[in-house]
This record gives C-alpha cells, structure tokens and sequence, in this order.
C-alpha cells in the first residue's frame, strides 16, 4: 500500500516537485495549501486540500481523514524583502501557522516531519563554503521565522519524541526535467526567471545588484540547487525518517557557487539572445557569498545532485519558461 505524506505548500515550487518525486517513489503525497502563492494546476499527483496553515481543525480535519505516515511542511512566506516590510504577517504564517500544524500532528500521531528550512537562517557567513555548523544569525524576519522553527522543532522532539528532518535550502533553480512544472512566482524575484523574462523580451533589461563585492567578478554568488534535486532530497529524507532514522539538519546546495554575470552569461548561452544588463545597487541584505558545504547531506541521505550544472538549470528553466509560439 502507498504511504501517505502530508505536503503542505505542495502547490508550489519546491512543493510540486516534492510531490512528484514522492509519486514516484510509489507514496501518496496529499496537498494542503491555500493557493496564495501555489497553483492548484501543479496539483497533480494525490489530492488538493485548500487550507490556511493557522486553520488547526481544518488541518486536524485533513490529518484525521489521510492518516498520512510523515508530513513534508513548505508552507511559508519566502520573500526576503516583503519579510522586512511585513514581519508580522511572516512570523504570524510561518512560525504561528508551524505550531498550529505540529499540534495537529500530535494530536493525531503523527510524529515525523521534514522541513522547508533556508541558507538565509546563517545570514552574513563568516566563510564558505558553509556547514551546518557555521554560526545562526539571519538577517531578515524571513530567515528569522525559519530558524525559530528549526528551533521549535528541536524542542518539540526533546519533549515530545518528534523526529524531523530540517533542510537548508541555497538557491532553488532550474524546473521540472520533464516540463510538466511550471515555475510560477508573482511577482517574479528571483535571478534566473527574470534573466530569462529579459531573454524573452518580457522586460528590457536585467539589473544587477552591486558590482562591487569582493568577488573575482564583483557581482554576488551563489549556490544554485536544482529543483528537482531539492525534490529527491526530500524523498530521502521522509525515508529516511521511516525508516527510524534519526533527526537531522542538512545543507542542500551543490557546493559551487556562480556569479550574477555567470547566471546572465548562462542564460545568454541557452537562448543566445544578447541581454541588456542595467547596473544597479546592492540589495540591502545581500551577503557576497552564499555557497553549501552539502557533505552531510551526501552522508547522511545518500543524496547526490544530478543536475549541479548551471547550464542544465538554465536550459531546463528556459524550456518551461519560453513564451509558447
Ligand atoms: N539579483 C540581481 N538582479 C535581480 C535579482 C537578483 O542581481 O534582478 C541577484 C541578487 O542580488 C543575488 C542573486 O541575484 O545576489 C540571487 O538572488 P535571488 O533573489 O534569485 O535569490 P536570493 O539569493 O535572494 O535567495
């Protein structure tokens, strides 16, 4: 019999691809999200529950009628720059909305959950690349309400015998392999889909932010991190957690950082439209460098990214990104 995960937030990005990873690994992921951000239409593999995290009974409710084995929790407001405008709606959805969802684990038995956690929980790192180890400082209520939930959760399995997995996100990337997924962020802000808008002419230009960090290129760098592998990261991690694992934090990057003008170049590369660059400020809050040390998780969950190349990313983005004709 299929084994059921709770995804909430599964009608987004990372939580589409999560789910379809699931899928194939012959679980049955059930959704829970309330479409703010997620799209019903990348619903596609176990049913669509339309809920607001806060909403407790609603998810006891969703809990009591799937039973499901272990949840998957992505559910969460993740723009840094609106966190700092906005940072009560960010704790009240991401941290408020997060012990909603754990009392109504524990009140039905469920006990394992794998979370949607963030490099941003290191803020400005002292060196890269980063382990887990590194020192927690966020520099944003964004990263702030995802380490007070990795904190809450340490808490909760000392009290209570909860197991978690909490994986660090760098920067998510690329799209579904098979095209099926459709990246769908309004309004855009991230690097690589707005590249891409400028390949396909729906903006003229492409500003980078700050041209004056200590970098070889003096524009920021990071660690891109496939989609789809996020996606098997997660798969490995509710496994692992099924199979009595132990709980655990993790890095998911690739351990190679690119440049904005390497990111602009990439795309460049894949569409082989000439951008139009603007040179802009720095983004208050940037670090210089953001790059995974992802040893642990090559360790402990035998996860290895498949596509750790740029140009892969890219091409995968552009595919589901180009305007159809
Ligand atoms: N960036 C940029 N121009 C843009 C958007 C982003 O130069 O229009 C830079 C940004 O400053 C950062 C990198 O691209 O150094 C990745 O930004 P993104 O917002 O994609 O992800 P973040 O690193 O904020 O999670």
């Amino acid at each position: 019999m299929d084994k059921t995960i709770l995804v909430t937030g599964g009608a987004g990005f990372v939580g589409s691809h999560a789910c379809k990873a699931l899928s194939q690994a012959g679980f049955c992921p059930v959704v829970y999200d309330d479409l703010s951000n997620g799209v019903r239409d990348a619903v596609r593999w176990g049913p669509c529950e339309v809920g607001k995290l806060e909403d407790e009974a609603r998810l006891a409710a969703v809990i009591a009628e799937y039973k499901p084995a272990a949840v998957m929790h992505f559910a969460a407001f993740i723009e840094a720059g609106e966190s700092v405008r906005e940072p009560e709606r960010f704790y009240q959805n991401n941290v408020a909305g997060t012990l909603s969802l754990l009392r109504a684990m524990r009140a039905h038995d469920v006990g394992k959950i794998v979370f949607s956690s963030t490099a941003a929980v290191y803020g400005n790192p002292k060196f890269t690349p980063i382990p887990e180890t590194h020192g927690l400082n966020p520099v944003n209520p964004y990263g702030q309400s995802k380490l007070m939930v990795e904190r809450i959760l340490g808490d909760v399995a000392a009290a209570q015998g909860l197991r978690f997995s909490i994986l660090r996100y760098f920067n998510a990337a690329g799209a579904d392999p098979d095209g099926e997924l459709r990246e769908n962020h309004q309004p855009e802000t991230h690097l690589i889909p707005l590249v891409l808008q400028a390949a396909f002419g729906q903006r003229p230009d492409i500003a980078i932010f700050g041209t004056d960090y200590d970098t070889p290129d003096g524009t920021c760098i990071r660690d891109y991190v496939h989609v789809a592998d996020l996606a098997s990261a997660h798969t490995l991690a509710v496994q692992r957690l099924l199979a009595g694992g132990t709980s655990l934090t993790a890095n998911l990057g690739t351990g190679r950082g690119f440049s904005v003008r390497e990111v602009i170049d990439a795309v460049k590369a894949a569409t082989r439209v000439d951008i139009r660059i603007r040179l802009a400020d720095r983004r208050p809050g940037d670090p210089a460098i953001l790059v995974a040390d992802p040893s642990r998780a090559a360790r402990d969950l035998g996860w290895a990214p498949r596509y750790a190349d740029l140009a892969q990313q890219v091409q995968h983005a552009a595919a589901v990104l180009a305007p159809s004709r």
